[in-house]
């Protein structure tokens, strides 16, 4: 099967709004996560090469469930896209249920292998971010951070924006992989299709989509 066709038949699966909805905790999961706007469907869109693929976890009431796609027909290789936080508008309840939520997911889920971290590269590693980068290093999750939206800056802006990155997370004692990335014109986009491969085994899995 070509590296291709792994990736182009990621497809929806069911949004959760409580743990016990998630498929049967078996198998192997990577979990995408992100402030809100910071392009999480629109990686997810790009990495499949779809346009609608991440379009159902936008539909009202989903935005804060835990949408969950499928790379094999077995269902046993999975990314899950987590709500996004840091969304202004959420009320206080709204927000603690999101804290309860996640954290259970993170916290419980045998199958999570890693996390994709998604931030605007013009707006790197918020509170928020590091609480993530925090729970990964204790934990001792492994972590790709993709700098989103490249495309709205230079080459140079880019590069001293992953620098900083790099340099804000230095004393953390977890290994730090941050990719200069842009959900338009999919730069970086080989990088994470071989995280996903490293941490989902996507390429042995005999019941890959292909
Ligand atoms: P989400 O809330 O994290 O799922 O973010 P979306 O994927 O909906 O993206 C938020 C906004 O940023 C939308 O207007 C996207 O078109 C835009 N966007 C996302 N990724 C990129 C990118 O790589 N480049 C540019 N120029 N815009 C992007």
């Amino acid at each position: 099967m070509t590296e291709k066709n792994l990736f182009v038949k990621l497809n929806f699966i069911l949004s959760a709004l409580e743990i016990h909805q998630l498929p049967e905790d078996i198998g192997l999961e990577v979990a995408l996560c992100g402030r809100s706007n910071s392009g999480k469907s629109s990686v997810l869109n790009a990495l499949a090469n779809n346009k609608s693929l991440a379009r159902t976890s936008k539909t009202p009431g989903r935005t804060q469930s835990l949408n969950v796609f499928s790379f094999s027909s077995d269902n046993l290789r999975r990314l899950i896209d987590l709500p996004g936080y840091g969304f202004a508008k959420v009320s206080k309840k709204d927000r603690k249920n999101w804290g309860i939520l996640i954290n259970n997911y993170l916290n419980k889920r045998i199958s999570l292998r890693g996390l994709v971290l998604i931030m605007d590269i013009r707006h790197p590693v918020k509170d928020s971010d590091l609480t993530l980068l925090n729970w990964c290093e204790e934990t001792n999750t492994s972590v790709l951070i993709l700098l989103n939206k490249s495309d709205k800056i230079s080459k140079n802006q880019s590069t001293n924006s992953r620098n900083t990155t790099l340099e804000t997370l230095k004393h953390l004692k977890i290994k730090i992989n941050a990719v200069v990335f842009s959900a338009k014109n999919h730069q970086g986009i080989n990088s994470l299709k071989k995280y996903l491969n490293e941490c989902l085994d996507l390429e042995d899995s005999p019941n890959a989509l292909g």
